[in-house]
């Protein structure tokens, strides 16, 4: 096959709501390419990110701006 352009790495945050497709993709190059600072994006956005807590197995749950408010406690 033909040389293909590498992608960087890029980081999205994707809403974890049942039948939600929302995701958010930072704009920035910097922000795109640490999961972390792709949270903190996401964060700014309006988005519910947790930080995760260690690393169990419980993955912590990620909510669009839309779904916010039906965080099951
Ligand atoms: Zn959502």
């Amino acid at each position: 096959m033909s040389t293909h352009e590498a992608q960087q790495p890029i980081y999205e945050v994707r809403c974890n709501h049942d039948g939600c497709t929302a995701t958010f993709t930072p704009e920035t190059g910097f922000s795109s390419r640490f999961a972390r600072q792709a949270r903190h994006a996401a964060k700014q956005a309006g988005w519910d990110v947790p930080p995760p807590y260690g690393k169990g197995s419980r993955s912590p749950l990620d909510f669009c701006p839309e779904h916010v408010q039906r965080r099951p406690r």
